[in-house]
């Protein structure tokens, strides 16, 4: 048979591999090669829009410099030769690790270097990291079935901020692990559920979706990242070397793992005869949750007691999964010896073991910390004399002989202890006093998550505004230390801070934060011409909205529009969602339901987001939306989804499930805490003042 004006491609076979892994592209974008004189440089390749053409360079010279790392540190070549990839203009997933062809949203590769926040584009070298792991996690040797995702989404997962930590050293990318997916699997791990890193009852595609959560992702690297600590950095490296060699082209279940890591450690011999690999990781593979860690210090015989428990918001409910133990590695120091560096366990508490007693030999005036810079994922409580200790120590000008990462898990444990009901707020807010002096970003992240949540939670409530003032307070010395200006001087961790602390002074209601937001976005209004500097755009644009009327909600909306880059479209359209008008939420919602065709339908549910994030008081317009137009909700964006896909409902359902119970707990929350919040800030206050 004969076709006319059609063309036959002949592509090369794939290596044996498995079939989610295949994908293929047509199009009619403009490709561009890495600069960098590096091995690969003629086949490493970023596909864009004609439009688009070079806005990948910096991304692509960044990303070829981590694939070198990652190709040199595992010592086994990328059997296919090349690595196209390509900026998906719509695409609902950030990224994926197709074989030789790795696609991404446009806003994880694209970038102006003026116009594009520094947070969007490390977020987009991280993503890139994690796709280049999978060459060798997923790819190379995949994980036998979905249940057991971690074998790929874990490692992956570690390895976007491993690699680029040994690319860029000054960007302290492991420390802003432990603040950005440590403490965020924590988080949401302290809920009642029964999720496990090796999955149960994965079968259906619903069940599939279900297990691509934090736990394989965040919990899964989290844990790896533990195990690598416990065995060594030598044993680990030489235990995946060897595993990825071993089962290239195979299926790999966890066992498969932890033999190769068996094998390299008992060459290195970091761990005691009596334990396994296989025996630690399972407490922790096939069990939900975490620990907590208690410390209770006896001062007159010079010892220390430490048990574990399950850690949970609901610590009264569920007797039963509260009886659940784990290995724990234990490590500390005290502020005699003031060594963070120490990550090698002292001491193990046994999954066999409720507790244990070890001597002390400090004075009983000086402070003990546990889990040194948070290798261990789990918390640690201490008897409150020595939550004064630390906090008397945090706040003295010695402060920064403390580990930044134990600064950021002494925050984040506290308030999170707190939180839960196992030590009173006034312990939390004792401790967070001394930021006025803290200057690195990873502990900051930890207090403004923290913050964060209480500033929510306490919306709408008279102790708010006292709250506010007690956050600016502590933001205040740093706040004067940053402008809105921006600089090519300044190092990744000065960028990070400023959109950080700004961010928050604005959400906090700082009224200079909110004059200079204003004063800039009137100014960006009036003359198109001048952009706002990219580390503070976010919340100019938010706070801009927020103050103002239809006529600049509307200009701001046809930029958007009228703008081609995606990472800005996502800022603009995100600061669309700050306005507090219902007319425009209204009209707002509407577009995200409507077919407007300079509307991507990746930005479809990015448009409700925005709304949600913009303003508390905007969910109850959401949700009076959604029910009055729900018939055409269902056509747009379930029609096709249920078609054949029926029992899918099922996870969507479960996430409405989840969402009803959040909620309820908050509640619950605000009943049982905002008198005493209230009674902490007004003590906090007279301490300050
Ligand atoms: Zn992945």
């Amino acid at each position: 048979m004969l076709f006319v004006n059609r063309n036959e491609y002949i592509f090369e076979a794939t290596p044996r591999m498995s079939t989610y892994q295949l994908g293929w592209a047509m199009h009619d974008f403009v490709s561009e090669s890495s600069t960098n004189h590096l091995r690969f440089s003629q086949s490493f390749r970023m596909w864009t829009r004609r439009s688009m053409n070079h806005r990948g360079s910096i991304a692509l010279n960044q990303g070829q410099s981590i694939y070198s790392f990652l190709n040199h540190w595992l010592l086994v070549d990328n059997p296919i030769p090349k690595m196209d990839q390509i900026a998906v203009p719509d695409f609902n997933f950030h990224a994926m690790e197709n074989w030789g062809m790795i696609t991404y949203r446009e806003s994880v590769v694209l970038y102006d270097d003026w116009l594009t926040p520094t947070r969007n584009m490390l977020d987009g070298f991280t993503t890139m990291a994690h796709e280049y792991a999978h060459t060798w996690f997923g790819n190379l040797v995949t994980p036998a079935f979905w249940d057991v995702a971690w074998l790929k989404e874990g490692l992956a997962s570690y390895f976007q901020y491993f690699a680029v930590s040994m690319v860029q050293p000054t960007w302290r990318m492991m420390d802003k692990f432990v603040v950005d997916t440590l403490q965020a699997a924590m988080l949401l791990d302290s809920a009642d559920h029964d999720r496990v890193m090796n999955g149960r009852n994965v079968g259906s595609p619903n069940s599939i979706m279900a297990v691509l959560d934090f736990v394989s992702y965040k919990k899964g690297a989290s844990v790896i990242r533990m195990l690598s600590h416990v065995i060594g950095e030598s044993a680990f490296r030489d235990g995946l070397r060897s595993y990825v060699k071993n089962m290239s082209y195979d299926a790999a279940t966890p066992h498969d793992l932890y033999r190769h890591l068996q094998s390299s450690t008992d060459n290195h011999g970091q761990l005691p005869r009596n334990m396994s690999i296989k025996g630690i990781m399972e407490s922790w593979t096939n069990q939900p949750g975490y620990p907590l860690v208690t410390v209770t210090r006896n001062y007159d015989t010079g010892t220390f007691i430490v048990s574990q428990k399950r850690f949970r918001w609901n610590k009264t409910g569920g007797q039963s999964q509260s009886e659940l133990k784990w290995w724990i590695p234990l490590t500390f120091t005290t502020e005699t010896a003031r060594n963070f560096s120490a990550v090698k366990p002292r001491y193990w508490l046994k999954r066999k073991c409720e507790n244990f007693t070890a001597p002390l030999n400090i004075s009983s005036s000086r402070w003990i910390i546990f889990n040194i810079q948070q290798t261990g994922y789990y918390r640690v409580n201490y008897d409150e004399d020595n939550w004064k200790m630390i906090a008397r120590y945090l706040s003295s000008k010695d402060f920064l002989k403390i580990h930044r990462v134990n600064r950021a898990a002494l925050i984040d444990d506290a308030f999170n202890l707190a939180r839960a009901g196992y030590i009173d707020y006034s312990i939390a807010f004792n401790l967070s006093k001394y930021l006025v002096q803290e200057i690195d970003y990873e502990p900051w992240v930890a207090a403004v998550n923290n913050l964060k949540f209480l500033n929510n939670m306490l919306s709408g409530t008279r102790v708010q505004r006292a709250f506010q003032e007690h956050a600016n307070r502590l933001l205040q010395p740093m706040y004067k230390q940053l402008n809105f200006t921006d600089s090519k001087d300044e190092d990744i961790n000065a960028k990070l801070n400023k959109e950080l602390i700004l961010t928050t002074s604005c959400l906090v209601r700082s009224v200079d934060c909110l004059n200079v937001s204003e004063s800039l976005f009137r100014n960006w209004i009036t003359k198109p011409n001048e952009t706002i500097p990219r580390d503070v755009k976010s919340f100019v644009y938010c706070e801009g909205i927020r103050s103002s009327g239809g006529k600049d909600w509307y200009l701001v909306m046809d930029r958007w529009l009228n703008t081609d880059l995606q990472t800005e479209q996502d800022l603009l359209l995100q600061g669309l969602g700050c306005t507090r008008e219902s007319e425009l939420i209204n009209s707002y919602l509407e577009l995200s339901v409507t077919d407007e065709q300079n509307v991507r339908k990746q930005q479809r549910m990015m448009i409700v987001n925005a709304i949600l994030d913009g303003n508390v008081e905007n969910v109850d317009h959401v949700l009076e939306f959604v029910r009055s137009n729900l018939q055409r909700i269902i056509e747009l964006y379930l029609r096709a989804f249920i078609q054949g896909h029926s029992e899918q409902l099922g996870s969507t359902l479960d996430a409405a499930k989840k969402a009803l119970s959040v909620a309820l707990k908050n509640v619950e929350w605000i009943k049982k805490y905002l008198p005493g919040i209230g009674k902490n800030i007004f003590w906090v206050k007279m301490v300050f003042e």
